[in-house]
């Protein structure tokens, strides 16, 4: 007999472990289906039956001896249930298993949670609970889809169709080119069954049954693209990548390349000597920038190898490309942070670009750190983990120079050779003292003025990070902050009160400026519709331009619809003169020749974000946003708005001097204990109840403050509990607790102790945020 780990996936609040369940040796049920590492299998669990996963196997014997499993759970034989049924083939192994285990244990997760990262998505059998109140089985929704093919048979060189069978013919046209799907043959000559059934008893063609591959047929043709001539900087980086694989021992790369410069072709010829060795490579980019543009350049290099998965794919299409990696015909897979759970063999390489995109967090459990894990497994597998980026994040940079195993490379200039655009900073506070209550200066309406009229592009970035309100003197730029905690103090309309969301202090908003005493205290926050209104009116009344330059809106609202992103995108890059004006999402990836003037409509609101994050997401995105400007031979030109003309951040930006913004910046990070000096995890609370949600708050922050005591001392620190930036998200409320250790410290262990073992509240919620990417 053996006996199985299983997760059971029974969502709970609890942190989940597995358990034990015992194997006949002779397989389970009637038919004998081995139950191995990473089966889905059925067993009953309090009364009820549930799906579970398989995550080790052991023989009962020598487990028996010592009393425990594999987790360290006290066995008892006779006790052990039987697994009562095998639901799958395994969706992983044991390299799986161990990485859910790991995830778990650092992300203080639950384990099913983390287990289900592995599985195809959407087709895993459930256990649901009927309306007879029993509970069955539930068989996946997802699942294959074949189509009927039609090929050459035998007979089919030399036969001659009778003159007026005209389908035949048509049909056997197509056929000498290949092979066809019978769909797209009636779709293109009417009901053909019949023609066909007619040819294959003369055995002329041969019809079967194929499976699809959905979402490799959408952007299914692509142009086969040759390897340019590296330039010497490229060659430098492939050398150093090269060198990192070698080393066998999970080296990282960061590669710091300037917009442009051609980081994309280098991962492209790394990943092609991965492929020769025999092993396989993994390629992540932020969600909005896996457009089929992305694709086709890996297909275009790696043809039908390339597995594709992201989110904006439909569930059948997910679990094919699911399939194909584990079917092993997949070599390469691109995709979005959670491609990285896909069943891929032997991977010797994983790229993240784009690396310091906050996306590559994820917001619910297990909320891991994708570049964190990309290392993890990196270094158990022996590979390799690059990171591009243009403006890589302080952590990446940090690793670099302080973590031997860790290099970096840089690409200072464009592959094409053109220089990076001009930054002109505009600062807003000037022209409003000088009269102007636009939001588009006068620098701004000019500078659209001549490139519109001139049949140029225009990209327009509205930041809308800054969803925080907070007050901003329009006449001196002076922003409230915290004297506790140096970030901004967040506007709430209720009671008219700012407040710091890191401790907790509050103030009544003045009524003028603390600093110059002007009564134009703004509160700020505009949305893209505002703004598009505004800049259509100031368009039309444009000369040279009018009502016939299109603006373009990109956000949120415009991009829900599938394919909605990329259709805007085509419809900007088919137009002549016209405004794409959008949210972050324009600021990657976008590559239009024509586009000769990117604006910056708020830089700062960023900035004033509750948050030690502020200025480097300010500095990155100002970086990326003016990497669209000026790409091929018309020079482009960058205007950046901003209240705050003067600080470190934007003019580091506006002069692409990141030295000059680390220099700023890593002191504040570590006087005021921030990553990458410290670690830290945000303990989140949330509920339907105020009262509750702060009365659990407080206690758990009194647990975590005799948690710490206990078991570490005073080499780490607990925050009060406050409320969070987004205090309230659809009628939940939120409230935070940060814990700070320093930066070498294991922060998970003790934190998972404790939540392992503390009774969860019925009516409120509390996870563990580990390596949080922001606080709010
Ligand atoms: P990045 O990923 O750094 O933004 P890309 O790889 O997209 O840069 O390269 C920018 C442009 O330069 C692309 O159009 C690409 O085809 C071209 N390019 C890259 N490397 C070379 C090279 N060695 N020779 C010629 N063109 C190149
Ligand atoms: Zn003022
Ligand atoms: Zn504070």
């Amino acid at each position: 007999m053996k006996i199985a780990s299983v997760i059971v996936d029974i969502p709970t609040q609890a942190l989940d472990t597995p358990y034990s369940y015992a194997v006949p040796d002779e397989g389970v049920g009637e038919e004998g289906l081995a139950a191995e590492v990473g089966c889905a299998v059925l067993v009953s669990l309090g009364g009820r039956k549930a799906v579970g996963y398989v995550v080790a196997l052991e023989e009962a014997e020598s487990s028996l001896d010592e009393g425990v499993d594999l987790w360290g759970n006290p066995l008892s034989a006779s006790k052990l249930k039987m697994i009562e049924r095998v639901l799958s083939k395994p969706y992983f192994d044991e390299e799986g298993a161990a990485c859910a285990q790991f995830l778990a244990e650092r992300y203080v997760a639950p384990l099913s949670s983390c287990v289900r990262l592995f599985t195809p998505p959407g087709a895993v059998p459930r256990v649901v609970r009927g309306r007879d109140g029993r509970w069955r089985l539930e068989e996946p929704t997802v699942g294959q889809v074949d189509d009927r093919w039609v090929t050459r048979g035998p007979a089919f060189e030399g036969f001659e169709p009778r003159k007026n069978a005209v389908k035949q013919q048509a049909v056997l046209e197509v056929l000498a080119q290949g092979d066809a799907r019978i769909a797209e043959l009636s779709q293109e000559f009417g009901a053909v069954d019949a023609t066909l059934k007619a040819l294959a008893a003369k055995e002329v063609v041969r019809i079967e049954r194929r499976r699809r591959m959905r979402g490799m047929e959408s952007d299914g043709a692509f142009k086969p693209s040759q390897a340019p001539e590296l330039t010497a900087g490229q060659q430098q980086a492939l050398e150093v990548i090269e060198a990192a694989r070698a080393a066998g021992d999970g080296r990282v790369v960061v590669v710091d390349g300037v917009t442009g410069s051609g980081k994309t072709e280098v991962y492209l010829q790394a990943i092609e000597r991965t492929l020769a060795e025999g092993r396989t490579a993994m390629v992540l980019v932020p969600e909005i920038s896996l457009t089929p543009q992305t694709v086709a350049r890996f297909r275009g290099r790696f043809g039908d190898a390339v597995a594709v998965m992201h989110s904006r794919m439909s569930q059948g299409e997910r679990y094919d490309q699911w399939d194909f990696v584990k079917s092993g015909a997949a070599r390469v897979v691109v995709g979005a942070r959670s491609a990285l759970f896909t069943p891929l063999a032997n991977v010797g390489l994983i790229v993240i670009d784009e690396e310091h995109e906050g996306s590559y967090k994820q917001d619910s459990a297990p909320r891991y750190t994708t570049r964190d894990v990309a290392a993890w497994m990196m270094k158990r597998t022996g590979g390799a983990l690059v990171l591009g980026s243009a403006t890589p994040s302080i952590e990446a940079l940090y690793g670099a120079a302080k973590d031997p195993l860790w290099s970096q490379v840089a690409l200072p200039e464009r592959a094409n050779g053109r220089p990076l655009p001009a930054v002109e900073v505009v600062d807003m506070a000037a022209e409003f003292s000088s009269g102007s209550r636009s939001m588009f200066s006068g620098r701004l309406t000019r500078a659209l003025q001549q490139e519109l009229s001139q049949g140029h592009k225009v990209v327009l970035l509205l930041n809308q990070r800054g969803f925080a309100k907070f007050l901003l003197c329009r006449d001196c730029g002076f922003v409230p902050e915290c004297p506790h905690c140096a970030t901004s103090l967040t506007y709430h309309e209720e009671g008219s009160k700012l407040v710091c969301h890191h401790c907790g202090y509050h103030v009544g908003a003045p009524p003028t400026c603390p600093e110059c005493g002007s009564p134009y205290l703004k509160k700020f926050g505009a949305g893209t519709q505002r703004v598009e209104a505004d800049l259509r009116a100031l368009l039309d009344g444009m000369s040279g331009v009018g009502p016939q330059v299109p603006i373009i809106r990109m956000d949120a609202d415009t991009t829900k619809a599938k394919g909605a992103h990329q259709a805007l995108l085509e419809e900007f890059g088919a137009a002549e003169a016209a405004v794409l004006l959008g949210t972050q999402m324009i600021a990657k990836g976008l590559d239009f020749d024509d586009v000769t003037l990117v604006g910056v409509i708020n830089a700062d609101t960023q900035l004033h974000l509750p948050d030690y994050r502020a200025g480097e997401r300010t500095f990155q995105l100002i970086e990326q946003v003016a990497g669209r400007a000026g790409r091929a031979s018309l020079p482009g030109r960058v205007l950046v708005q901003t209240y705050e003309a003067g600080d470190v951040a934007i003019r580091a930006a506006a002069t692409y001097d990141r030295a000059l913004f680390l220099k700023s910046e890593l002191p504040k990070r570590k006087a005021l204990q921030y990553p990458p000096y410290v670690r830290m995890a945000n303990v989140l609370v949330w509920g339907k109840n105020e009262d509750e949600v702060a009365a659990e708050a407080e206690a758990l922050h009194r647990a975590l403050e005799e948690l710490v005591h206990c078991e570490v001392g005073e080499r780490w620190s607990v925050l009060p509990a406050s409320p969070c930036v987004l205090g309230k998200l659809r009628n939940t409320y939120r409230w935070h607790i940060v814990v700070k250790a320093p930066a070498g410290d294991d922060i998970s262990g003790p934190l998972a102790r404790l939540f392992r073992t503390r009774k969860p509240h019925p009516a409120v919620n509390a996870a563990v945020d580990v390596d949080p990417v922001d606080l709010l």
